[in-house]
């Protein structure tokens, strides 16, 4: 097995924005909201939450309001499997039932004729999902969804930063979010922002959110501690710490899952209002991320093209006139087998080489009591790229030699 070098180093598996010790003590020139909302032309100023997922439980609150009739939200069979708490979180005037939906081959994109077939005038919403930072086809989406009158909601949580030609992810939908967790790339630790570009329905969730999230001075303090953990400890030096050492025991145990930080109890999504400090502080750092993302995009094309040297895999890229951002780069194998092999190599070698979700949502033990039982069968397209996708790191820590390790090992992997 390969080990990075003599002392202990680990490269984190996404492109994080590391803090410095100034962003805890200055001022920032604008809030993070404003920066943000300037930085990507949004038309309204983004509301901060707690979380990504707290954001879209707040969403699908104001939607359901709306619409009481409307009691389904389909969501795709590959991604984050806290989205579906998020969901079954949600107070609306009926329970939200979750709908899954495959993808289509190859894709990132939901298949539009299973789609079509799930969605209904029982569909409040569909989420469209920009995995990895790869930028989903919403208008697709839009032309299955609109003639039932269902919303779509655009999980960016992976996404801030990225265009369609000029326009940020988030405004081709009705309501969108970004995620402030960590490696996300800006982080308050746990945060998301949350915007729609119609004002009355932007109105309205800045108004539920206000009523929603109050003030918990013990998330408030967990919160902080956590930010400043993150700043000390993500680097390479500190890493070995909090994830490199978690990571080992959990695949010792057999425990992907874990070993990714795919599982999920309640106490992990907590509902409260976000602190100021933490705001101050992710507003100080955001004034790197713009150029911080510039880097991690050309870093990533120029990987992209070394990658696609090598035939038999496939690099998950941008779409004409997309400009997505690359906080790691999805591998796709031309066999679980091959993708397995290249993971034992790799996965605890400290080179940021990892899994995204390792199942495909209902094969999560703690998303099971969630779903309706219509919905745990099996999504052979999606369980292509829970079987045959890996990631690469594309953190600046990953450099050109120890982008060159990885490399050769792919290569040797599919030789
Ligand atoms: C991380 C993530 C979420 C949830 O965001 P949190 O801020 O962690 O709650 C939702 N969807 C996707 C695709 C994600 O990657």
């Amino acid at each position: 097995m390969l080990r990075m070098s003599v002392f202990r180093r680990e490269i984190p598996p996404t492109n994080g924005l590391p803090l410095q010790a100034r962003d805890f003590v200055g001022r920032p020139h604008q809030s993070l909201t404003q920066a943000v909302q300037q930085w990507l032309h949004l038309p309204n100023e983004p509301i901060i939450t707690c979380s990504g997922s707290a954001a879209l439980m707040l969403a699908l609150e104001v939607l359901a309001h709306r619409e009481p009739e409307r009691d389904e939200v389909i969501v795709p069979a590959y991604t984050c499997p806290i989205v579906v708490l998020a969901i079954a979180r949600a107070h609306c005037p009926r329970p939200l039932k979750i709908r899954l939906c495959d993808l289509a081959p190859e894709s990132v994109n939901m298949d539009t004729a299973e789609l079509a077939s799930v969605c209904s005038a029982r569909t409040l919403a569909v989420l469209a999902t920009h995995l990895g930072g790869r930028v989903a086809d919403v208008s697709a989406i839009k032309a299955v969804a609109g003639p039932h009158g269902a919303r779509v909601v655009e999980d960016a949580a992976q996404g801030m930063g990225a265009r369609v030609v000029a326009q940020s992810v988030g405004l081709a939908g009705d309501v969108a979010f970004f995620s402030l967790a960590v490696g996300k790339g800006l982080s308050t630790y746990e945060g998301g922002l949350l915007f729609a570009k119609d004002d009355a329905l932007h109105e309205r969730l800045r108004e539920h959110a206000a009523r929603r999230l109050n003030p918990n001075l013990f998330w408030t303090m967990r919160r902080r501690a956590e930010l400043l953990g993150y700043a000390l400890l993500y680097r390479p030096a500190g890493l070995p710490y909090v994830y490199g050492r978690p990571l080992r025991r959990a695949l010792q145990a057999h425990d992907e899952a874990m070993a990714v930080g795919d599982t999920f109890d309640r106490s992990c999504f907590p509902v409260h209002r976000m602190d100021d400090f933490r705001q101050r502080v992710a507003a100080n750092a955001f004034e790197r991320l713009p150029a911080f993302l510039d880097e991690a995009y050309s870093r990533a094309r120029s990987r992209i093209s070394m990658l696609s040297t090598i035939s038999g895999l496939r690099v998950a890229d941008d779409t004409p006139g997309v400009r997505g951002v690359f906080p790691f780069l999805m591998v796709l194998m031309p066999s679980k087998a091959r993708r397995d092999r290249i993971l034992d190599r790799l996965w605890t070698s400290g080179l940021g080489v990892s899994k995204l979700f390792v199942h495909t949502v209902p094969e999560y033990a703690c998303v099971g009591p969630f779903l309706p039982q219509s919905e745990l069968r099996s999504y052979p397209n999606a369980r292509g790229f829970a079987d045959r996708m890996f990631t690469i790191s594309n953190s600046a820590w990953l450099d050109d030699d120890a982008f060159r390790l990885v490399f050769d090992s792919v290569q040797a992997g599919l030789a």
